[in-house]
């Protein structure tokens, strides 16, 4: 899938917002990626996990990790086009965790799946989970990097697409600095924080 495919894809399904939001890093933009609207469709979230697939299978992962909520999906088709299991980490405390009987082993070459990069906290997070574990982390996969190169992981990155909206520090926010109220996705009303 070429990038203005993509492109047109997260258009038609209304899931690349303009406005002022407040991203999970606690970065501002002035845009936002809701992959969830596209991946509401079923056959979207299969074709894109498929492509996904493709650019890891030389390395042999054997177990998919995401970060719940937002790399659930996504996960579970990328780990259905490699043929191996899906399983996530969730927040506890604060702390990513393995939770619900999940468990990793030393011998797992583990992939670590994402709907979105923005800093790459959350997938350094995720990637942390399996290393804890003593299982081997071989690569990051995700649908979107906003991150412009700068995710800085020490395993490779691959995304389908590079897409480096401008974020901005709160207190230097050009967005704020206008009086624009933060606007929650696919909602005309004013909200503090959601995900990504
Ligand atoms: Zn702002």
């Amino acid at each position: 899938m070429k990038r203005e495919e993509l492109l047109d894809l997260f258009r038609r399904c209304s899931a690349l917002l303009e406005g002022h939001f407040r991203l999970s890093s606690g970065l501002h933009s002035s845009g936002y990626l809701q992959c969830a609207l596209v991946l509401q469709h079923p056959q979207h979230a299969g074709a894109l996990g498929a492509e996904l697939a493709d650019r890891v299978r030389d390395l042999r992962p054997t177990t998919v990790l995401s970060p719940a909520l937002g790399g659930l999906i996504i996960g579970h088709e990328v780990a259905r086009a490699l043929g191996v299991r899906a399983i996530f980490a969730e927040r506890e405390d604060g702390a990513l965790r393995l939770r619900r009987g999940f468990s990793l082993s030393e011998a797992e070459r583990v992939l670590v799946v994402e709907d979105v990069v923005t800093t790459g906290g959350s997938t350094r997070e995720t990637m942390q989970v399996a290393r804890a574990a003593g299982a081997q982390v071989v690569a990051a996969v995700a649908i979107v990097d906003r991150s412009g190169g700068t995710a800085a992981l020490d395993v490779p990155l691959h995304a389908l697409l590079d897409l480096a909206l401008p974020t901005y520090d709160p207190a230097a926010c050009p967005l704020c600095a206008s009086g624009a109220p933060i606007q929650k996705p696919g909602s005309r009303q004013v909200a503090v924080g959601h995900d990504q």
